[in-house]
């Protein structure tokens, strides 16, 4: 359905495109699935055919873990220097600028996301090849010179080594490069498994890594479901690490599944994430943040602002600017230029994105704007209209879970305590945003909202700098920043004695 006074960019057909072929690469090589089997992928925004892809099974990923668990233990990659490391991590970087435009378009028709958007991402990927090119010649521990005379401490960091590397949909590329040249620089090996909606863009990568002149079996890509793919890189017991980024559904299942064999699990989960309005804010900057933050990636984004809460005296006012300037984000064809918000992922996805709305208006809130599937002109995907749920309370499903669509749920507060509260009561605590021209405001929110970032009058800007990660039930572990390569580290402690000093525990004059 269209909606009046929305700003949509038509199409005047769907693309002609020539599907990708992706196939796993297993030891060095290229490979179809030993049954044959495949999977497709339509563009969610044209519904046309982009991608043919081998569906891994229990063979595949088999043969993929124990390539990387011997590529590992030869130290064919582990023991190279980080000098070497980082010149090759570079080398990647320039191939992934050298192909931008390649990749950025099929994470487009893969994803739904808007081209432009998906440039920056790719941009932004390799600016992360390049900083972990930086941390791989940093690796090193410390020194303990002051445990006696005769007593020398070493604390070696060493690759933990091979690791599962399990990817979402929404940010296919950037979220692969937030974990695999981090791994790399620490040394290690890996297994990856792109989603099975968005594969393409890893096989690229891969291609990439060949033509970097990474060794072979370093990093083993599988592509297919959870089923058996994932499941068995998180219960293999060649695996020493699983580094996954997905729903907290599926993360807690993992958490679970690699128990046995006592895997290292790392998780980038989901977010409830709260926009914080104090009166004395900046509101022209505040009422653009709020829409960016809701409807960037169609919402579709662990760090959706997808709820604000608003202090009482300026809840309408805002309210009211954001609905205005909601029209004005650019809604359709994602291949567009000047489109802001693409496409929902699947007809299940947008389906589940609709149930929570209809939930909470029948719940009592108050729809403000959109509230339905939307009709772009020339396209037959699917999309969602930019939607505004005003009237929100605590209690309600919209205000707690994750909707992962491009729909805002306004709550409001009149107290510090109170939004406290509203901001912690989520089971989430991924990321949170205060707007007020107070700095002290400011640091007491950021001191005591539970989240693993906080922004203050700004939403969403990240850093490879910057580490990144969810409390609670958001995640654990954190990527980006040193805190991302030491994630792939493990800490060995050698104690080395100097000299013959040390009393025997038994005399030997009182042996016999
Ligand atoms: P998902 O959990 O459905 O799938 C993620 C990946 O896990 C896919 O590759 C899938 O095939 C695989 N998988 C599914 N079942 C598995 C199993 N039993 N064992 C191992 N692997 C399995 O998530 P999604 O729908 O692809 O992505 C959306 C979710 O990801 C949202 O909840 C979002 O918040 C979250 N996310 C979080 C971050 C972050 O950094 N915190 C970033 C992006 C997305």
């Amino acid at each position: 359905m269209g909606v009046e006074g929305l700003t949509l960019v038509g199409a005047r057909g769907a693309p002609v495109v020539e599907p990708f072929a992706a196939r796993h690469l297993i030891a060095g090589a290229w490979q179809g699935s030993a049954d044959g089997a495949t999977f497709e992928r339509l563009s969610p925004a044209h519904g046309v055919l982009v991608t043919r892809a081998a569906k891994g099974g229990a063979a595949e990923t088999e043969a993929a873990i124990a390539a990387a668990r011997a590529a590992f233990d030869d130290g064919r990659w582990s023991e190279r220097s980080g000098k070497e490391r980082a010149t090759l991590l570079l080398r990647v970087a320039d191939l992934i600028d050298r192909e931008r435009e390649r990749i950025a378009r099929i994470e487009t028709l893969e994803a739904g996301k808007p081209i432009a958007q998906a440039r920056a991402e790719i941009e932004g990927a390799a600016d992360l090849w390049r900083y972990a090119a930086a941390l791989a010649r940093t690796v090193a521990g410390d020194s303990h010179n002051s445990l006696g005379p005769d007593m020398l401490g070493l604390v070696l960091k060493e690759p933990i080594g091979v690791v599962s590397i399990i990817c979402p949909w929404n940010f296919p590329f950037l979220i692969a490069s937030q974990k695999l040249p981090f791994a790399l620089a620490a040394g290690c090996a890996a297994v990856v498994k792109p989603s099975e909606m968005t594969p393409s863009t890893t096989v690229i990568l891969g291609e990439l890594l060949v033509e970097a002149g990474l060794p072979a079996g370093v990093v083993n890509i599988v592509l297919g479901y959870g089923q058996p793919v994932g499941a068995i890189m998180t219960t293999d017991p060649r695996v020493d690490m699983v580094t996954f980024t997905g729903s907290t559904a599926v993360g807690k299942g993992i958490v679970a599944a690699a128990a046995p064999t006592l895997k290292k699990v790392s998780l980038e989960l989901g977010g409830k994430n709260p926009q914080v309005l104090f009166p004395d804010a900046d509101l022209d900057a505040a009422v653009d943040a709020i829409v960016f933050g809701v409807y960037f990636n169609a919402g579709e984004c662990c760090n959706s602002g997808s709820r604000i809460i608003v202090h009482e005296d300026i809840a309408e006012a805002v309210t009211e600017r954001v609905v205005a300037l909601s029209r004005k984000v650019t809604f359709g064809d994602p291949l567009d230029e000047a489109t802001k918000v693409g496409a929902i992922v699947s007809p299940e996805h947008r389906a589940k994105i609709d149930a929570y709305v209809r939930g909470a208006v029948a719940a009592g809130a108050i729809l403000r704007l959109g509230g339905a599937p939307l009709e772009v002109p020339g396209l037959g995907g699917q999309f969602y209209q930019p939607t505004v749920v005003a009237g929100v309370t605590p209690d309600m499903a919209i205000a707690r879970e994750e909707v992962f669509g491009p729909v805002l749920s306004v709550l409001t507060f009149r107290t510090m305590e109170e939004a406290i509260a509203l901001t912690n009561a989520a089971a989430y605590g991924l990321s949170a945003g205060v707007w007020s021209a107070n700095v002290h405001t400011c640091l007491e929110f950021a001191r005591r909202a539970r989240a693993g970032t906080v922004w203050t009058n700004s939403w969403m800007d990240g850093f490879a700098e910057m580490p990144f990660g969810g409390m609670k039930e958001s995640g654990q572990g954190r990527e980006l920043g040193r805190y991302g390569l030491e994630e792939f580290l493990e800490v060995k402690t050698v104690q080395m004695r100097i000299g013959r000093t040390r009393a025997p525990w038994v005399a030997p004059s009182a042996a016999g």
